[in-house]
């Protein structure tokens, strides 16, 4: 039977990707300037939350300077920091803001994942890479089997609509990928897509602060 310390234990301890493997062994020997004091995490990321949670938020991966640095997911980057930002006004974590694994942010009926768990280089995993963290999702997802489930981006929506049979045991048709978008289809969990949070979304205005927080928002009425 699985668990979450068998799963967890795995996923930090896992080298089934060597590209990803080395490059974030890398990134942790050679740092970055403004976190050259950091003793960075550089292994995979276990998922972060409530393992009682209604919602699951699924992203891309962890960020080279970020989640690869603190060893937590969404933790210390600028994708985390709107993220938890709009999770504390929605009542889903105690406070909002995410900089490292002691700073005491406990989420609250909300669990946090992505769809490979070691930074790749440019934020581009390979499909294989994809494919080989895909049992840890499976898992997790089991052993949560979330009510509504929001996917941040394209990454995570295509990783998401590969497994859903392997988690649920029967398929669904995938709905075109739009923002705000909310998808049920005869049992499944409800399914929120959005862009992903990234800054570079934010720069290009591919997604607006307020965008962001009115999928919450959106989330917040349907959980009642
Ligand atoms: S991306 Fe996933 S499968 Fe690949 S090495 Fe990291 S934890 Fe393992």
């Amino acid at each position: 039977m699985d668990s979450w310390d068998k799963l967890n234990s795995e996923i930090i301890n896992c080298t089934r990707c060597p590209r990803l493997v080395s490059y974030i062994k890398e990134v942790a020997r050679k740092k970055k300037k403004a976190f050259s004091k950091w003793e960075y995490w550089g292994k995979p990321v276990p998922g972060f939350g409530d393992r009682k949670a209604e919602l699951f938020i699924l992203g891309l991966a962890p960020a080279a300077h970020g989640a690869n640095r603190t060893g937590r997911m969404f933790t210390g980057d600028a994708s985390g920091d709107l993220l938890v930002k709009v999770l504390h006004k929605y009542g889903f974590a105690n406070k909002p803001v995410s900089v490292s694994k002691d700073d005491g942010l406990m989420l609250k009926n909300c669990y946090l994942s992505a769809s490979i768990r070691c930074a790749p280089p440019n934020n581009r995993p390979l499909a294989s890479e994809i494919r080989n963290c895909s049992e840890y999702l499976i898992r997790e997802l089991k052993l949560i089997r979330p009510k509504y489930i929001v996917l941040l981006g394209r990454i995570a929506y295509d990783t998401f609509f590969k497994i859903f049979e392997s988690v649920y045991g029967f398929g669904i048709k995938k709905p075109k990928f739009e923002h705000g978008l909310i998808y049920k289809s005869n049992n499944s969990p409800y399914i929120i897509l959005t862009y992903h949070p990234s800054q570079r979304n934010r720069r290009t205005g591919r997604l607006r602060e307020e965008d962001f927080e009115d999928v919450f928002k959106k989330v917040k009425e349907l959980m009642g």
